[in-house]
């Protein structure tokens, strides 16, 4: 099996756990990256500087493979960013001599819309589906598919934080694992939930008691009062909270109205996870929670003769895979539990690119 991709860490979101599944079953898989990325992020400066990037993401690329059993692992060196600006035919050339020289059974990249629209992702999709139709030994070209998935990763963090007997509280490198793990996961359509960093006041509040729950606060910095109000209006201090604190969790788990004020004691900054944007009508206090939320819609259905890998005894894996590529994904696999990493990366789904149809399209226009 050869991947086929632009940046190091395509490959985890597009195949991970079915990278992890085959080479497990005994397949031999190489990964070759055509760009080392040098163009990304840098999450975590300990990790690289802008000159070292690329070298850096080369290295992690190597580790992320091995995560997934694969010790076969290569960045070529075009330059990240530009290659929708190159010569196509170039391109198609490099891959179809990539291929030829490894003869895979399967050829794996990304689909036509590059999972998100990054050019690099759109072009290597388009070079790799074509080059495969042109070599010898005319592999079968998958293609990764990213269908919106309606899961929502509050409702995962809701039943995992509802199954602990003491209240979670999580490391600065939790909160921040966590918020680039949901961004990343809501980009490629793995979750539905609406993301939001919300800025509070001291002396305001982030839950009123009463209020139809939804939202889940994930505490950033800063530190909140939980307390409870009685029919006579007394209110009785219940706990404080802080960063690395969620706050929310029972209303949503129980689908009743808040228990409790949460006030922003200093200044708060919060997480905020929640099923869709704010309805601008939606008032506050205990108005209906069908109003409440404008919700992200439907998922997408799946493309006809879609493939569906269940990875789930994979997702793990995919998970540490992942936080090899340190300066992309600042977190640890061992940070999650193990229904969430499932719950979001159970399956994986492809579709098969008819090569010779393309380039047939490709030649006439
Ligand atoms: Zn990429």
């Amino acid at each position: 099996m050869l991947g086929l991709f632009a940046h190091p860490d395509d490959e985890v979101f597009c195949m991970g756990g079915t990278i992890a599944k085959l080479t497990d079953g005994g397949a031999v898989a190489r990964i070759v990256s055509l760009t080392r990325g040098e163009a990304g992020q840098i999450r975590d400066v300990a990790a690289a500087t802008r000159r070292t990037l690329g070298e850096v993401r080369a290295r992690e690329l190597v580790g992320a493979g091995a995560a997934l059993g694969v010790t076969d692992t290569r960045c070529l060196d075009l330059a990240d960013g530009t290659l929708a600006n190159r010569p196509v035919e170039e391109l198609i050339e490099t891959a179809v001599a990539l291929i030829d020289e490894f003869r895979p059974d399967v050829v794996i990249s990304f689909g036509p819309d590059g999972a998100y629209g990054h050019p690099d992702h759109v072009t290597v999709s388009n070079v790799a589906t074509l080059a495969t139709a042109r070599t010898r030994s005319q592999p079968i070209m998958l293609h990764a598919v990213f269908p919106r998935s309606e899961q929502l990763l509050v409702g995962l963090i809701v039943d995992w934080l509802e199954s602990l007997d003491d209240r979670f509280r999580g490391s600065e490198e939790f909160a921040n694992g966590l918020m680039l793990f949901a961004n990343g996961s809501s980009m490629l359509g793995y979750a539905a939930d609406h993301l939001d960093v919300r800025f509070f006041p001291a002396g305001t509040f982030i839950i009123e008691q009463g209020e139809p729950p939804g939202e889940l606060f994930l505490v950033l910095s800063g530190s909140a009062d939980i307390v409870v109000e009685s029919d006579d209006g007394s209110l009785n201090h219940l706990a404080t909270v802080g960063p690395g604190c969620f706050v929310g969790e029972d209303g949503i788990a129980r689908g009743q109205p808040r228990n409790a004020h949460v006030v922003a004691a200093e200044s708060v900054t919060c997480f905020v996870l929640s099923p869709g944007a704010a309805s601008p009508s939606a008032g506050r206090g205990s108005t209906s929670l069908v109003d409440r939320f404008v919700g992200e819609g439907p998922g997408a259905e799946l493309p006809p003769d879609c493939i569906e890998v269940d990875v789930r005894a994979y997702a793990d894996r995919k998970v540490e895979a992942l936080a090899c590529h340190r300066s992309q994904y600042a977190l640890r696999a061992d940070m999650f539990p193990p229904s969430l990493v499932q719950g979001l990366f159970g399956v994986e789904y492809f579709v098969q690119a008819d090569s010779a149809a393309m380039s047939t399209d490709a030649s006439q226009g």
